[in-house]
């Protein structure tokens, strides 16, 4: 192939397989991360056929990293962390420590050296945001008390990931073969100064400078500067973190992200960033598969395995004792074990680094791939099982049941967000009886905080709706975002033996469309309502005061 073509071929190639096996992935009902990992076992050196250019592929990934990162630091905020830290941060230090140990010692059994055992054990001890944030949205988890841990839980993992990427490198390239420890302890504290710089700086300067330069190009009205300019400062900091102060582009990414995240615009800054945030992420799982060699699992079958268990069993077990120990219930342990019993992005960073830094064998990266190629496939069936087992067990959780009998001819409010909320609050001015339906803990506890009568569960599911006694309902209104979900809803409700009429919030008029043809008795446009809205207060104006008492006259 003609070198010229090298990049287009390796975007082109990449993109297509990745699209197609991440496809087959989740018609399988696996991760599509494992379709993008395999797309880069085809097209790595390891495999017949076309072989995409090595050099090209880190550099790609390396992209992949910096806006993988930059949306990492977009989302975090200090108020979710601070607000679960009280378990996040020993449960990730404790998991981390648990699962570097038994990467040590694997690794030990297995002839390495200590820090080659020590970075592989590390490599296995974060989990993959992007797994856990897929996992936690489609089990509907996310805003869930358990959610929200998780979540807090992986973001110490990450910080502490970002700790070892720019300290990783100090402490190689002196421990190596040197025998005093005085190199060591001066090469680290030229890293913890530079980074100390770095950090410094940005929140200084960054934290000033950043979020009002965002507002000024929204300022502009121009949609394609603002994006141009989210892009520009998540790759300008990273680059310049990394040519500046020689810290990683992940931790200059990460800075980008989470300054940008205090503007009022740091919003639509995620949104806008996140079409090449999605392509260039996929770009870096097909480079990492391009590096795996299938061959380890036929030559060490039981290595592999070995490592399997430390993340998908050791893991498991260090997060869900910590979580016991501090006082959660066994339900929110066993969640919390299963979303991070995976491990993604930042193992192969870290493995990266370690090869880069001649620590590291290719065995021991093949065996950190294998055990993230096969966590990442396990994980959509522990949240099965863990599904199955709550819907086993006899006795309802105490915050899913109602708490007395719904009145009669209630209302049913299903979702009791922006519009439930609301609509809840009108209703109850006029003295009309109702039953809120919420798949949110929180949103339940607000609204029994709030003196209504709730139900929390996922409406579709027969056993919640029937709770809120549908048959004694005189009519339900959904306000559910997902026009097929609230579609389902529907359709449960209008097959039962007295079936009601039905009221439905949507925001297209595809939606509109779906929601009648499953028997609704009307569907309205979010949108719709306010232009409605908006012209009764136009013509509450003045000038077209007069209009609207005489209409029409020509
Ligand atoms: P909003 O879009 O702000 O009006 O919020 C919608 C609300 O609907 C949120 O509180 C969700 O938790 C809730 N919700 C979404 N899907 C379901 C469902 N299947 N069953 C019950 N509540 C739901």
């Amino acid at each position: 192939m003609p070198h010229h073509t090298s990049l287009i071929a390796m975007l082109c190639v990449g993109f297509v397989l990745a699209f197609v096996f991440g496809l087959l992935a989740t018609r399988l009902r696996l991760s599509p991360i494992v379709g993008y990992l395999l797309a880069g076992v085809l097209v790595g050196p390891h495999t017949p056929g076309f072989v995409g250019d090595q050099t090209l592929a880190p550099q790609l990934a390396e992209i992949g990293v910096i806006l993988l990162m930059f949306g990492v630091g977009l989302h975090f905020s200090m108020r979710d962390l601070i607000s679960v830290r009280k378990i996040a941060v020993p449960g990730a230090l404790v998991q981390m420590g648990a699962a570097t140990a038994m990467g040590w010692f694997l690794g030990t059994r297995l002839g390495w050296s200590d820090a080659e055992g020590l970075l592989f054990g590390l490599s296995l001890s974060v989990a993959s945001t992007v797994v856990l944030l897929r996992a936690l949205e489609s089990a509907r988890l996310l805003d869930s008390e358990r959610g929200r841990i998780a979540v807090g839980w992986l973001v110490v993992e990450d910080l502490a990931m970002v700790l070892a990427l720019v300290l990783v490198p100090a402490l190689a390239s002196n421990g190596g073969g040197s025998e005093d420890g005085g190199g060591v302890g001066a090469a680290l504290m030229a890293t913890l100064l530079k980074v100390g710089g770095f950090i410094a700086l940005m929140l200084i300067v960054g934290r000033r400078v950043l979020p009002w330069m965002l507002e000024r190009v929204a300022g502009t009205g121009s949609r394609e500067l603002f994006t141009l300019f989210v892009l520009a400062c998540a790759m300008g900091v990273a680059f310049g973190a990394a040519e500046l102060f020689g810290v990683s582009f992940a931790l200059g990414a990460f800075f980008a992200g989470m300054l940008l995240s205090e503007s009022p615009f740091g919003h639509k800054a995620a949104e806008d960033s996140l079409p090449l945030r999605d392509a260039f992420a996929v770009l870096f799982f097909v480079s990492v598969g391009m590096l795996f060699d299938p061959g380890i699992l036929v030559e060490q079958p039981l290595e592999v395995l070995e490592t399997l268990a430390i993340i998908v069993i050791g893991k498991s077990v260090a997060a869900w004792a910590v979580v016991r120990m501090l006082g959660k219930s066994n339900e929110i342990a066993l969640t919390i074990a299963a979303s991070l019993a995976q491990i993604g992005e930042f193992s192969f960073i870290l493995i990266g680094l370690g090869i880069s830094l001649d620590v590291m064998s290719e065995g021991a990266r093949d065996l950190v791939l294998a055990g993230a190629i096969l966590s990442i496939m396990l994980n959509p069936l522990l949240f099965a099982l863990l599904a199955r087992r709550q819907q086993r067990r006899t006795t309802p959780p105490a915050d899913s049941t109602i708490d007395a009998p719904p009145p009669m001819e209630h209302v049913l409010l299903v979702g009791y967000g922006r519009v439930g909320i609301k609509l809840a609050e009108l209703l109850a001015r006029d003295g009309v009886p109702f039953v809120v339906v919420d798949t949110d803990a929180d949103r339940i506890a607000s609204a029994r905080a709030a003196g209504h009568q709730a139900v929390r569960g996922n409406a579709a599911d027969d056993d919640v709706l029937a709770e809120a006694q549908p048959e004694h309902a005189a009519l339900a209104v959904l306000t559910l975002p997902d026009p097929l979900e609230a579609g389902k809803v529907v359709q449960r409700l209008k097959s039962g033996t007295s079936p009601i009429p039905v009221l439905a919030r949507a925001h297209s008029d595809a939606a509109v469309k779906h929601l009648l043809e499953r028997g609704a008795d009307a569907a309205i446009v979010a949108e719709h309502a306010i232009a409605h809205s908006l012209s009764e207060m136009v013509m509450a104006a003045p000038p077209y005061r007069r209009m609207r008492a005489a209409p029409q006259r020509t």
